[in-house]
């Protein structure tokens, strides 16, 4: 038996007889000539089967093929300048492995309720198998920006017994006969670590019991979430325009077929690797909204039609600076010259996909901290250990929170976030 080799490999056996492990995604033709198009997991490939060239049995199996059996087949690989893939196997012989009968997700059209009731299957096909293979990349490139700039990864715990940011959002669970929380942000576990080794990230599932139905709100996604000791907003905000800037260049650099599979101009890409992004104040903000008739006075947050617009505004992520304090979390350090406003960025993304990252200094005084969680209703005495990274050597430090599906989401031009998680968890969605 012939090894086997994976579609990707294929240009390199041109004119090669080569066997393939794959999947029939589909058979057109008929009469005299049947066309399987195959997958692997590695690509997509057409196999071509003609009756004149092949013993009648092999034929017959080629053309009542079933999609999504799965086969082995043996063949040339030659050249199709008409393929998006350039190449194509002329078949010699085809061995069923197992069978397929009645695969749900046929060709024709499927709404996006049966599609993702079938995320199981779904996943097979060509714009799951796309967004995926990008999200792989972005998983990766996020490994390597923060390995090369000297950052070490240290991992959160999900079982948390504490709520950083009220409980209203959090999923609780039993943890003996305690009362637990699935995490909704690793970031005082990253502050600590900042401490210990300079500049952190965690990177893992977050929770967040999202009761609103939004094109951009899962109830597990993933965060990635860098703390950096020894260094104040506007490093922090380079870092992050840097940390994008990679990421797209990374599914540039790697998914150019996995982009025309999406039709996801890479031009209009390219634009966001350009640095520096542009960057405007809260206030700034406010004037613009205002100049365009939303209804919206100074103090209150942004809702999506806010930031679409202000986004829009600008052909490159934009970073927000300084919102009101009374919208942003008690541990986002306070202005040196204003009272009302936090040293906080949010970055959005252009396109309308709002925000995708959120950040900010952190205060570092430990009796502001105290006074302001009393402030928000909270006791102190849940933060005791968060308190003590106050208490002995504090120093400036910032970090971020970037959303893994919602730069998916962007980067694929998606209009919905559940196409960027292999099986997204919704409101109404715990399965498959
Ligand atoms: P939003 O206002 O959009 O709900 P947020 O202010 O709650 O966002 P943060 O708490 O700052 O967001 O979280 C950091 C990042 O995590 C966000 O910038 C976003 O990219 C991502 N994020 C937040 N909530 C979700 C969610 N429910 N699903 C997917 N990503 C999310
Ligand atoms: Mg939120």
């Amino acid at each position: 038996m012939t090894d086997l080799i994976r579609i990707e490999d294929t240009p390199k056996y041109l004119g090669q007889t080569v066997k393939i492990g794959a999947w029939v995604r589909q058979k057109r033709g008929s009469g005299k000539i049947a066309f399987l198009q195959l997958r692997d997991g590695s690509g997509f490939m057409q196999a071509v089967a003609s009756e004149s060239e092949l013993p009648e049995e092999v034929f017959k199996v080629a053309e009542h093929i079933k999609q999504e059996t799965s086969v082995y087949v043996t063949g040339v690989i030659q050249e199709n300048p008409r393929d998006d893939f350039g190449f194509e196997m002329a078949l010699k012989d085809i061995e069923v492995v197992g069978q397929s009968e009645d695969y749900p997700i046929t060709p024709k059209e499927h709404g996006t309720e049966f599609l993702f009731e079938n995320r199981h299957l779904y996943l097979r096909h060509l714009k799951p198998y796309a967004i995926i293979k990008i999200r792989n990349t972005i998983i990766k490139a996020t490994y390597d920006f923060f390995y090369d700039n000297g950052f070490t990864k240290i991992d959160a715990p999900i079982l948390t017994g504490s709520a950083p940011e009220g409980t209203s959002e959090l999923f609780p669970v039993e943890y003996f006969e305690q009362q637990a929380y699935l995490s909704q942000t690793g970031q005082f576990y990253g502050e600590a670590g900042a401490m210990a080794f300079g500049r952190v990230y965690t990177f893992g599932p977050t929770f967040r019991a999202e009761k609103s139905k939004t094109r951009r709100h899962l109830t597990e996604f993933w965060m990635i979430e860098p703390e950096m000791a020894w260094m104040h907003q506007d490093e922090s905000l380079e870092i992050q325009e840097r940390y994008i800037s990679s990421l797209v260049q990374a599914v540039l650099d790697n998914n150019q077929a996995e982009l025309k599979m999406l039709d996801r101009d890479p031009k209009t890409l390219e634009k966001y690797t350009q640095l520096p992004y542009p960057r405007i104040s809260y206030d700034e903000a406010i004037e613009m909204l205002k100049k365009a008739d939303f209804e919206i006075e100074w103090g209150e947050d942004f809702g999506s039609p806010e930031e679409t617009y202000l986004a829009n505004q600008f052909d490159k992520p934009v970073f927000v600076l300084n919102y009101p304090k009374a919208v942003k979390a008690f541990y986002m350090k306070r202005h040196p010259d204003r009272d009302d406003v936090v040293v906080s960025a949010d970055l959005l993304a252009p396109e309308g996909y709002g925000e995708i990252i959120g950040g900010s200094e952190r205060d570092t005084d430990l009796d502001y901290l105290v006074e302001r969680i009393k402030q928000e209703g909270q006791d102190p005495a849940t933060y005791e250990w968060y308190l003590d990274l106050r208490r002995y050597g504090s120093v400036p430090h910032s970090g971020f929170g970037l959303g893994l599906e919602r730069v998916i989401t962007w980067v694929t031009g998606q209009e919905h976030i559940r196409e960027a998680i292999p099986f997204p968890r919704t409101l109404n969605r715990l399965w498959p």
